[in-house]
């Protein structure tokens, strides 16, 4: 048994075809779910893209007995429509959410307002009082449309002072700037635990084109190895888990609260991860 108390969960994205959505819940969520994560969360298209899918993927695991966290933001509805998702979640026994403004969605000219997450936590809790445990985003290398490292600290307190229980982080590849965040995120008066957004490394050329997209920074030192392998896949994999390990090693013994992983649906890079780290129920 794995002597670690930190906790643990794991993320998926509604897949977009019937035969996607079987394999998730046939393939992966059984096998990851054995390796004892505490629950998984199921993210939410921009603008509310996903809003069936979302549900469906959330029923289907809770109807496996497994705890799942839906995430959830106001994209394009209204407080009726989000009310009634929120009354759906709780009737399906859902007790968590993961609660966030969301992106606006590519199309829309820029013209779209999005709700800020500390609103979304506080109609959370006006609609629906203490039922469930709230979740919301944090970012120690800072959101890409923030005024200052200070004002999204600011904003980040403002959703825990909306009523959040905890924060989960984007991703992140230098350890300091998290535990630096977390140091920053006292200092402000925040006093709830942020867990660790894990990001495994497999695809190389996309995470690079996503990171700079949501602000996520890869360290130099990272990409010159990776761009050295070039098509070699295999030493991708191997250096990326050999990285990854060594971050969430130090996250563990340096008194992280826990870690999320952003499992991309796919079983092994999570899998090798909970088994490098001793983190498997059996190990
Ligand atoms: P907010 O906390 O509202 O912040 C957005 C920006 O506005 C920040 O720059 C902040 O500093 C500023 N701000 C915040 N509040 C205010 C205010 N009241 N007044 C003025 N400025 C303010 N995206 C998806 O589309 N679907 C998902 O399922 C999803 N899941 C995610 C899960 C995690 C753990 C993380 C870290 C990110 C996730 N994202 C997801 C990405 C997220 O939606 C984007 O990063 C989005 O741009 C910001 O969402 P947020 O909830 O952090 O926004």
């Amino acid at each position: 048994m794995s002597d670690i108390k930190q906790r643990i969960s794991c993320e998926f994205f509604p897949p977009k075809t019937e035969a996607g959505i079987a394999k998730l819940l046939a393939d992966v969520t059984p096998v990851l779910n054995a390796l004892g994560p505490e629950f998984f969360s199921v993210t939410y298209g921009a603008g509310g893209s996903t809003r069936d899918s979302t549900m469906g993927v959330v029923s289907a695991i809770r109807d496996l007995g497994i705890d799942v966290a839906p995430h959830l933001s106001f994209g394009g509805d209204d407080e009726n429509a989000v009310a009634d998702l929120l009354e759906a979640y709780r009737a399906k026994g859902v007790k968590r959410l993961v609660a966030l403004r969301g992106d606006i969605p590519s199309g829309t000219g820029g013209k779209a307002q999005s709700v800020y997450a500390n609103e979304l936590v506080a109609f959370i809790r006006k609609t629906t009082g203490d039922h469930f445990n709230i979740e919301v985003a944090a970012y120690p290398e800072i959101h890409p449309e923030s005024k200052s490292y200070d004002s999204d600290i600011h904003f980040l307190k403002a959703k825990f002072d909306a009523g959040a229980n905890s924060a989960i982080t984007q991703y992140f590849y230098t350890v300091e700037a998290y535990f630096y965040f977390l140091d920053q995120c006292a200092a402000a008066g925040i006093d709830k635990p942020i867990y660790a957004g894990i990001m495994p490394i497999t695809n190389f050329a996309n995470l690079k084109r996503f990171s700079t997209n949501c602000g996520a920074e890869i360290p130099r030192w990272i990409c010159q190895r990776m761009d050295a392998y070039g098509d070699d896949q295999e030493s991708i994999g191997k250096f990326g888990l050999e990285v990854v390990t060594q971050l969430c090693q130090t996250l563990l013994d340096s008194g992280a609260p826990g870690i999320h992983f952003y499992t991309m649906n796919q079983v092994e890079p999570t899998r090798q991860l909970f088994q490098h780290l001793g983190l498997t129920q059996s190990s």
